[in-house]
């Protein structure tokens, strides 16, 4: 069974070295040349859980994957607004029964994947881990998952009980989700709150819990969300979501958010449009007033402005 990880940055080469140091016949592939060449070079570097890990994992350039290779299951981690670059990189490498499993964050990727394969080759999901790039081929992989995913159609069932079994296999905790868009959505919750407003603020999770301010703008994004949200049929309880997420603001404490770290640290461009934005966007489509997802939206985008980020 040939495995690709199609977008190998943090968290791409986590899930590929827990893939591959399990005996999967497993290949990284990604476009940011400095870092597959410290790969191709050097082989990956990767700590996990605080165990330090050197693997030998062949990495491919988008460029010079072979002709003939085809994958049965590929995992995509490439940051949102890279997907269309790598579903069309990726495209000639897929099969009529090839899995596409999407783990990322953000809302209906679906839509875009199913311009490549049918919906019932789509894995979708969402994932507890951690991960991030400390340099180009050195990695860290923090957590216990779990990796909850589930078939958008029920003839994708199967192939999500597959993934199940291969995430187990390597130690990634999957569970095949009870509700997958309930699932969704509630990572949405948790990212259009904390990394928005973590990103905004320049402070880490815990810190917002200590503004009464900052906990009212969590409450109202969430009510938003949680609204847009009944679109896929989905209802969540705004209370309980709002007390589990200052929950998790505490138990993270020190945590500096991935949409941090992307804009603050880095300077690089976020996955705002996938989150917030999409969801005032899909409000709109749906006669659904978000404007307090939108306002964060652009002011993520006024930031990116700013500090001119690619
Ligand atoms: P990432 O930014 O580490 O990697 C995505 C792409 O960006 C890769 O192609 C990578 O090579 C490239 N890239 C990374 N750093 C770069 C740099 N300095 N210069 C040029 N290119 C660079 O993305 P990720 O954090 O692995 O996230 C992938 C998906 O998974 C996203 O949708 C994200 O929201 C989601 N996710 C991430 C985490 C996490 O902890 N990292 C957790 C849950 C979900």
């Amino acid at each position: 069974m040939k495995i690709a990880i199609a977008g190998s940055g943090a968290l791409g080469c986590g899930f590929g070295a827990k893939l591959f140091q399990q005996g999967f016949d497993v290949t990284l592939i990604d476009s940011w040349m400095t870092h597959v060449k410290a790969i191709q070079t050097n082989g990956l570097h990767i700590d996990i859980n605080g165990e330090r890990c050197h693997l030998d994992i062949p990495m491919y350039s988008h460029e010079d994957i072979p002709n003939n290779d085809v994958y049965d299951i590929v995992f995509l981690f490439p940051k949102s607004m890279q997907l269309k670059d790598v579903l069309d990189y990726i495209k000639p490498h897929l099969s009529e029964t090839s899995i596409v499993v999407c783990t990322m964050n953000g809302l209906k990727h679906e839509r875009l994947i199913e311009q490549y394969v049918k919906t019932s080759q789509i894995v979708r999901g969402v994932t507890t881990w951690t991960a991030g790039i400390e340099s180009p081929g050195c990695t860290h992989l923090m957590g216990s998952g779990p990796v909850e995913v589930g078939g958008l159609v029920p003839e994708g069932m199967d192939n999500a009980q597959t993934i199940v079994e291969i995430l187990n296999q390597a130690g990634l905790n999957g569970t095949l989700s009870e509700d997958l868009h309930q699932s969704i959505w509630k990572k949405i919750c948790v990212n259009g709150t904390a990394n928005a407003l973590c990103t905004i603020l320049e402070c880490k999770m815990s810190s917002l819990n200590e503004s009464n301010d900052a906990k009212n703008l969590i409450y109202k994004i969430t009510q938003e969300i949680v609204h847009v949200a009944t679109i896929d049929n989905v209802h969540l309880n705004l209370d309980e979501i709002f007390e589990y997420l200052i929950d998790l603001n505490d138990k993270v404490g020190p945590h500096f958010p991935s949409m941090y770290q992307d804009l603050i640290n880095n300077h690089r461009k976020t996955e705002i449009d996938y989150i917030n934005g999409a969801v005032a966007k899909l409000g709109v489509e749906n006669g659904i007033d978000a404007p307090v997802n939108q306002f964060v939206a652009n002011l993520i985008h006024a930031k990116e402005n700013k500090l001119d980020a690619q």
